[in-house]
């Protein structure tokens, strides 16, 4: 059931919303954590399980070196520090989906910590701080069937399938994230986002959503603007798309607000976010991290990865997208704002491409960010999908540099590309639109315009050198602005002595 919200807008002007998102990545290693079971979504229930994994007595974990090898390399991925030595902990508590009543997890000892992310929103950067990113093993699925809503309270039984127990987890935290204000839900979107291309890319999970390969608790609290205490927080537990995490995100700020603005507290706890109906539902009080009576796994070695092998990690990840754009904006030679302009535009892609062609950085960001942006714009559709390629527009641009077109008849080629009439040579040849390049023809337009216009002349002659624009000006025109302006101007002047 929903309760009563405020305004977006109205709540955001009172209130400061400080997030803080936990994200779970299982790991796609052959097998679990700490068995050697198969790790595969599915499959008939408690198929995928042996002693280990079904938290039988006696039974005793192996760690799995390829998930850690995947961890250490997200730790990295995020700017993270890898630690020397660190241990496994268990964290105790009661829950059916869990058989050993403990789950083995890290505590104060994470793989990877004290790392950053960086992502965009509407063109703005915002920096994520990651606090850790640490190895745990993920629990069975309960099947709660006759309630209402497949959850506990009202249903007749209770089915338990252990094949995902003791899957690998990342469970990857932030310190809290704040500054984003009325974006604050984007930014959290755009974070998981960032999460699931950068997993994918490392190649350690398929990091689907849909089958909680990755999964966000959303942890929000609201602060009065200009207060520096936090509030209570809630945490939306296994938001499963992106469009979930936003739209919960707004919901609980709103929901807060509310409560806040009638002088009500946030109590702190779970919910459960309803997608079909758009609102959150309370779960369970929050526990402390007391209440779980972590301590040092015993039946583990601690892991003291050597640093020889973390670099070689280190040289095994692909060039990560900020890195990646930084790199593009020193090749280039543009600024801060410029390479910012190309992100906002879609077009950091396209200009790669065009330079790979032959144009230069500079005029490539040119023609995407102007003539074909504007065209773009009118016809309502993305610069990728304009009707040219990145090697036509490196095309025209080479065109330009070799004197065969000015501006103004490039621009007229690139409308022809775009009507389909081919390379950009195809349309110069097809409308008749290169310079006039026949020095005889242009130095005869010269005369006549001199002929034409004595008292033009005579000022020039004078050493009035503003006064030759209106002679060019006249050639040009003639030539139906098929001449090069720089080169009829030296050739008024060198006859004008
Ligand atoms: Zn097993």
């Amino acid at each position: 059931m929903s309760e009563p919200v405020l305004d977006y807008d109205q709540a955001l002007l009172a209130y400061e919303p400080v997030m803080g998102l936990e994200v779970h990545v299982e790991l796609n290693t052959a097998s679990k954590m700490f068995c050697g079971c198969v790790n595969a979504f599915g499959g008939d229930p408690n198929t995928h399980t042996c002693p280990v994994c079904l938290g039988l007595p006696g039974s005793l974990p192996v760690v799995n070196g390829k998930a850690i090898e995947s961890a250490i390399r997200i730790g990295l991925a995020l700017n993270c520090q890898i630690a020397t030595w660190c241990r496994f902990a268990r964290k105790n508590y009661f829950y059916p989906d869990m058989t050993k009543d403990f789950q083995i997890s890290q505590y104060d000892e994470p793989i990877a910590f004290d790392g950053y992310a960086e992502v965009e929103v509407d063109g703005e950067l915002f920096r994520i701080e990651i606090e850790r990113a640490h190895m745990e093993e993920d629990a069975g699925k309960s099947l709660h069937v006759g309630g209402v809503t497949g959850r506990i309270g009202g249903a007749d039984y209770s089915l338990l399938d252990y094949n995902r127990a003791g899957t690998p987890l990342i469970e990857i935290v932030t310190k809290p994230i704040l500054g984003a204000g009325a974006k604050a839900p984007q930014v959290a979107k755009a974070y998981v986002a960032f999460l699931r291309d950068l997993v994918l890319s490392l190649g350690v999970s398929d990091a689907r959503m849909e089958q909680g390969s990755l999964r966000c608790d959303a942890n929000v609290s609201l602060m009065p603007i200009g207060a520096t205490v936090f509030g209570l927080r809630t945490e939306t537990k296994n938001v499963n798309s992106l469009r979930s995490i936003e739209r919960a995100l707004e919901y609980e700020i709103r929901r807060q607000a509310a409560l806040l603005a009638g002088g009500g507290t946030v109590f702190q706890e779970t919910r459960h976010w309803h997608e079909d109906g758009a609102y959150t539902t309370p779960g369970r009080s929050k526990s402390d991290a007391e209440d779980y009576r972590y301590f040092p796994e015993p039946d583990l070695v601690p892991v003291a990865p050597s640093r020889e092998w973390v670099e070689e990690l280190r040289a095994t990840l692909p060039e990560l997208p900020t890195v990646r754009r930084d790199r593009l904006r020193r090749e280039w030679g543009f600024t801060v704002l410029e390479l910012q302009d190309v992100v906002n535009a879609g077009a950091l892609d396209l200009i790669e491409a065009t330079v790979a062609a032959g144009a230069g950085a500079q005029p490539a960001r040119k023609w995407w960010l102007t003539e074909l942006a504007r065209r773009a714009n009118e016809a309502g559709v993305e610069l990728a999908e304009l009707a040219i390629t990145p090697r036509q527009v490196a095309g025209v641009q080479a065109l330009v540099e070799a004197g065969t077109l000015n501006d103004k008849l490039a621009r007229q080629v690139i409308d022809g590309v775009l009507a389909g009439e081919g390379d950009p040579a195809d349309v110069v040849a097809g409308r008749g639109l290169a310079v006039v390049s026949d020095a005889g023809a242009l130095a005869a337009a010269v005369d006549r315009a001199i002929d034409a216009n004595p008292e033009v002349a005579a000022k020039v002659r004078d050493g009035k050198l503003a006064a030759a624009g209106a002679l060019i000006g006249v050639v040009m025109k003639e030539m139906r602005g098929q001449a090069d302006a720089a080169r009829v101007r030296a050739l008024v002047l060198e006859k004008l002595g």
